[in-house]
């Protein structure tokens, strides 16, 4: 579980998240919406431990946040927008899939990065390719297979199918939805789309310029019972 508790995040003069409360409960699907520059990525890197908290705090299964990368690394993993650029270009998928295994120091890496290829749908022989050598969707699924195979307890997700294509993003969210069924763990979902977020997650969050303006169930935002009128505005556009 994270609880996030009161947590502000400042860029010189700029507050950009401020004074946000929320918390994502084992095994949960929580969404979070806000227009472009509400501090949806900010929260989710401040989780990460890339910014810094300048008030209020975050808290990881109850566990004061680590100062330690590695150890957060181990229960909270993130999928950026962009499959492309968050892959390191000169390894193999094979390498890249590895890698969090190596810095970890855990064994048997081989049939791990087997299992993860095949949990995501793609052919074992992926192993030897290259970044671009892959579909964008198939990038995408390398980086989901990236941030499972530490086996985290909170995955992460900014916007993970908006660099796809149309017909890409649905497969790319029935596995997500696929493997969270699966393996248990908790999500918090970033979405410009009000409909896909709701459709993944069973609660969502709604931000406005680095303010929490309103949670909603998704029975309530199916029922079109958002209260605040930017969330109006929101289900409006999607
Ligand atoms: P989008 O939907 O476009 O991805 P977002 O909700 O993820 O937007 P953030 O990336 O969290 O928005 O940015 C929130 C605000 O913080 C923006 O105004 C942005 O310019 C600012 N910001 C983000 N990172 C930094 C930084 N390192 N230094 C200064 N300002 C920053
Ligand atoms: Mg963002």
């Amino acid at each position: 579980a994270v609880d996030i508790e009161n947590l502000s995040v400042r860029f010189g003069a700029a507050t950009v998240v401020r004074g946000v409360s929320f918390s994502v409960h084992p095994g949960e699907c929580v969404g979070l919406v806000g227009e472009s520059g509400s501090g949806k990525s900010t929260i989710l890197r401040a989780i990460m431990g890339l910014e810094p908290v300048s008030d209020g705090r975050v808290v990881i299964h109850g566990m004061p946040p680590s100062p330690d990368r590695l150890t957060r690394a181990g229960a909270v993993q993130m999928v950026f927008q962009d499959p492309y650029a968050s892959l390191h270009p000169r390894q193999t998928i094979g390498r890249i899939l590895e890698e969090p295994l190596r810095i970890h120091g855990i064994g048997g890496r081989e049939d791990k990065v087997r299992a993860a290829l095949a949990a995501v749908g793609l052919p074992l022989a992926f192993r030897f390719r290259f970044p671009h050598q892959l579909s964008g969707g198939q990038r995408q699924r390398v980086a989901i297979a990236r941030a499972l195979i530490l086996k985290p307890r909170v995955l992460l997700l900014d916007e993970p199918t908006s660099a796809l294509d149309v017909s890409v993003q649905a497969e790319v969210l029935n596995l997500l939805r696929q493997l969270h069924a699966e393996s248990g763990f908790s999500m918090l979902f970033v979405g410009h789309d009000l409909g896909v977020v709701a459709h993944m997650c069973n609660r969502v969050i709604v931000l406005e310029n680095g303010l929490l303006k309103e949670e909603l169930t998704q029975q309530a935002l199916h029922a079109g019972q958002a209260g605040d009128p930017y969330t109006r505005k929101l289900l409006q556009a999607a």
